[in-house]
């Protein structure tokens, strides 16, 4: 996420710094910390056939008022039928309203106040809402499940580095009409089996599914802010309206809050149905709105970071950032987590601005996942989006995530080893050209672990081993952020063919699909995506909020790149394949994979040997050459069967190699074993 600030204009005046300040003191007390946090996960309104209980944390709330709505038109109440309720105090906090009554489908508001000053707020611990969140909403989640939802589960997932992540925007799967599917841009779309391009090749659910990777990672699907849901419009998602509640945009009725449930359901249901685990992308690190938040309008200034003049501290570059340290934010976070890992069956988190999170908390969420299903995988930004109050050696950072076991950082070192920088577009990479960058490489390989042929001292983008296993490693090429692969090889290598740019693209990819810990890719890197800018020049690396027109996948692209298509597909049943590529242990690596020594010029080639893994492969050697001639490589004396070359990648060798040489040609890669 790196989208710029999009602060929206305050309309409630922010408290005086002065009291801003006595906020903080006291939440920083003893006495607040002892009698006025609250360690329950029934916070929200919970609604079973017994009753519905509203609960509220407002410490210093001198009255709140429930407010009942009977009916809901564009997310605003209908007051007819209105009902107010005051709520009780209880201990640490607390507001309560308990009743026989089953008020699924009512919606909800709250009045607070605090210091004289009444305002209204949704529930931030909401389950359900109205169209664009105006309305809290009751829901009894039992009648929000599809039929067979007890059989549901994701894939069995025995090591992270068993995953291949699919980087998708549910949207952009849909929009254009050359996907065939019918419910464009909305969950359902996910659910259409069998639809296909007007050249016959399968598209949408289908084609994911035919492409082998494991899981689907869903860019935000939550409740987000910046898209009118009764309009909908193409915008990332990065803007957190209400964490637990799905996107409104994204269901074919945005006001009952129970539709939206049951097809962000119905749509994981089909995914896993396919074989594939879903992923949700998450943006605790903030929320779209500060001062006017519900979190804000219930417990002034103790969701977030303040910074001493009484701002809002900002490390998320979006206009401010939660803290996630405090005792109820941790515990938000955690709860919230837990709850779509359960309600939802999620098999995995990616962390937006995970180093905006402090260390403790994120090992939390993983104590408390595990409880839940230990295979599920969590993932992040292993950084910030700007500067933070949070202290260095207490973030989820990259260069920490060796002290959060269980959790893996996105590798922006053989990301930008293999293509260039992501903020310099011209910037060459390994794969367009680039000298000096193979011990890069090699780290990366590495999954950034240590490695006893890997000399630190040659690493041009990292001074440590900063990935504590493979598993805490996630290597990739290209995602939301920043230029789509094709786009970046067009920029930095302007001058070069088509065909020149597609070896580039299939050696990229060869790289990271070898390397050990966990492969990702945005959807469409394996039909050569493109984000051309709109109505002008070069292409849009920040598409956030772009036209449909500039993000959607084009579906006819398919056809007419499939050679790379059917590349991408045969790596990943090769990986898929060989547990070599997948070793789940930083000692596996240095026992097992070994670089040839006095190799060409600027190439990489490297050994997994030993069976590595409990591969059916005694040895599998693998070989770059980004250099524009070919060059030959000495390997181990013998008879090598080819899985993959400049042209072609499977499972299924197509060729052989004899002797104790292997000529590997220009921009290309050669995959052997035996
Ligand atoms: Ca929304």
């Amino acid at each position: 996420m790196n989208q710029p600030t999009t602060t929206k204009q305050s309309v409630n005046k922010p408290a005086a710094k002065k009291q801003i300040r006595d906020y903080i003191s006291y939440y920083h007390s003893e006495d607040f910390c002892k009698e006025s946090t609250y360690t329950g996960a029934d916070l929200g309104a919970t609604c079973t056939g017994e009753g519905t209980n509203f609960l509220v944390w407002s410490p210093q709330a001198e009255e709140i008022t429930l407010c009942l709505y009977p009916a809901a038109k564009d997310g605003h109440p209908s007051h007819i039928g209105e009902k107010r309720i005051p709520l009780e105090k209880y201990p640490h906090g607390i507001w309560s309203y308990r009743t026989k009554e089953m008020l699924h489908g009512t919606y909800y508001l709250y009045l607070v106040t605090i210091d004289g000053k009444t305002q209204e707020t949704t529930d931030p611990y909401a389950r359900a809402c109205s169209a664009n969140g105006a309305l809290s909403m009751v829901v009894n989640l039992s009648l929000t499940n599809p039929a067979g939802w007890e059989n549901d589960h994701g894939p069995e997932l025995p090591s992270p580095t068993d995953a291949i992540l699919y980087e998708l925007h549910i949207r952009d799967l849909s929009m254009d009409p050359s996907s065939g599917i019918q419910n464009k841009g909305l969950f359902a779309g996910l659910t259409e089996q069998g639809t296909h391009n007007k050249d016959g090749f399968a598209t949408g659910l289908s084609h994911i599914r035919e492409l082998g990777v494991t899981h689907v990672h869903l860019l935000p699907c939550f409740d987000f802010s910046s898209v009118d849901e009764n309009s909908p419009s193409f915008n990332w998602g990065y803007d957190p309206a209400n964490y637990n509640i799905p996107e409104g945009s994204y269901s074919t009725d945005p006001d009952n809050g129970s539709v939206r449930i049951l097809e962000m359901k119905k749509m994981i249901q089909a995914l896993h149905g396919a074989g594939l685990g879903v992923i949700m992308d998450v943006v605790y690190n903030h929320t779209a709105s500060g001062e006017d938040s519900h979190f804000n309008r219930l417990a002034p200034y103790y969701y977030y970071r303040m910074e001493q003049d009484g701002s809002f501290a900002n490390g998320s570059a979006c206009g401010n950032e939660t803290a996630s340290e405090h005792p109820m934010v941790r515990a938000f976070l955690v709860d919230s987590l837990a709850y779509w890992a359960k309600e939802y069956h999620i098999d995995g988190f990616r962390f937006d601005l995970m180093g905006l999170h402090d260390i403790d908390t994120m090992r939390a969420i993983r104590a408390r996942l595990n409880e839940i299903n230990p295979q599920l995988l969590m993932y992040g930004e292993g950084w910030t989006g700007g500067k933070s109050p949070l202290k260095e050696e207490m973030r989820a950072t990259k260069s920490n995530i060796s002290l959060i076991p269980g959790v893996a950082a996105f590798n922006d070192n053989l990301r930008d080893a293999i293509k260039g920088s992501v903020f310099d577009l011209r910037e060459k990479g390994f794969v367009t050209g680039k000298k000096k960058l193979c011990e890069d490489i090699r780290f990366g390989i590495c999954a950034c672990c240590p490695h006893p042929q890997v000399d630190l001292a040659n690493v041009r983008s990292a001074n440590a081993f900063w990935a504590g296993e493979p598993t805490q490693c996630v290597n990739y090429v290209s995602a939301h952020d920043n230029l789509t692969l094709w786009d970046k090889l067009a920029c930095s290598f302007s001058s070069g063919t088509k065909t020149l740019r597609i070896r580039m693209n299939k050696l990229a990819a060869a790289i990271y699909f070898t390397a050990q810990g966990i492969p990702f890719f945005q959807a469409g890197e394996e039909f050569l995506r493109s984000k051309p800018a709109e109505g002008g020049t070069g292409f849009d690396g920040n598409s956030y909020r772009s036209p449909d027109s500039v993000n959607s996948l084009k579906w006819k692209e398919l056809t007419k790149n499939h050679d790379v298509y059917e590349y991408y597909r045969g790596l990943i049943s090769l990986r898929r394949a060989h547990p070599a590529f997948r070793l789940r242990c930083k000692e596996d690596i240095s026992t097992h994979l070994s670089f040839l020594a006095d190799v060409p010029e600027n190439t990489v080639g490297f050994l997994l040997s030993g069976h590595a893994g409990g591969d059916t492969l005694k040895e599998i050697c693998v070989l770059f050459n980004p250099n524009r001639h070919s060059v030959q490589f000495y390997i181990p004396n013998g008879t090598w069967a080819v899985y993959a070359d400049a042209e072609l990648a499977g499972n299924e060798p197509f060729g052989e190699v004899k002797g104790e040489t292997s000529v590997v040609p220009p921009v290309s890669c050669m995959i052997l074993g035996r």
